[in-house]
């Protein structure tokens, strides 16, 4: 092994928070989020310029540090290089709405568009489940269409209110929090708790919901903030034994 854990997030420049955020992109490829070279990322600018959105026609799985364009919240490139995704508006408008978030998600993971496409609600019917307990995930159902204008951006942002995840109706999904270890594990945890619960559906047996306020007190409970950097460093390391094999850019393990 070849990490070092000062490698990641302790220093929050923005080219190293970047670097930490394009990991996060190869992280989520690897834990299903990967569509060809659609989904992306962005990060809250610190100093208020707008936001760090990857770049397109990029895998999930190709994106470093460079990989970024600065938007201004109209959706002007002040900085960077390369397409802006047309999605653009999702990212500005959710932030606008959430001074709490800084670090949007965006995919078309599988299981979690499986179970957007019906009518269940995402439950914290396992650990991962529970990420999600205290405010549910809502699910966008204005459109299937990609959200490409601000009207429909301000939209996915009202309806997502106080949750860390929404769902796209036959679309994809958004995810966020507060820094990229918190949009991280929203993202692969949508994406378990999604595939647990299509198991659960499938079993044909009857599925009781646990208990709201046990599941809430729970997700505290597993998920202190040490517990997510540890599990963001088991991430890391997943990725790099990856990359050492089969370099930047795996789509596949
Ligand atoms: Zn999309």
């Amino acid at each position: 092994m070849t990490y070092t854990p000062a490698r990641y997030h302790e220093d929050e420049s923005i080219a190293n928070t970047l670097d930490d955020v394009a990991r996060a992109h190869r992280i989520l490829e690897l834990e299903g989020h990967g569509d060809m070279s659609m989904g992306h990322l962005s990060y809250r600018d610190p100093f208020g310029r707008g936001l760090w959105l990857k770049r397109g026609n990029l895998a999930l799985s190709e994106v470093v540090g460079d990989d970024f364009i600065l938007i201004d919240f109209d959706g002007n490139v002040l900085e960077g290089t390369g397409l802006r995704h047309l999605e653009w508006p999702l990212h500005a408008e959710i932030m606008l709405a959430r001074p709490d978030v800084n670090v949007v998600g965006h995919s078309h993971s599988h299981y979690a568009t499986v179970l957007g496409a019906t009518d269940q609600e995402l439950g914290p019917y396992n650990n991962h489940g529970v990420w999600f307990a205290e405010h549910g995930v809502p699910r966008f159902s204005d459109t299937s269409h990609i959200v490409t204008t601000v009207e429909l951006g301000k939209e996915v942002a009202k309806q997502l209110g106080d949750a860390e995840a929404i769902l796209l109706r036959n679309h994809g999904v958004a995810f966020v929090g507060d820094n990229v270890i918190e949009a991280t594990l929203a993202g692969i945890f949508l994406e378990w708790a999604s595939r647990f619960q299509l198991d659960l559906l499938q079993a044909g047996v009857s599925y009781p919901l646990p208990d709201h306020d046990e599941t809430v007190e729970k997700k505290r409970r597993i998920y202190p903030p040490k517990a997510q950097r540890n599990y963001w460093m088991y991430f890391n390391r997943k990725l790099e034994r990856v990359e050492q094999l089969q370099g930047i850019g795996i789509a596949q393990v």
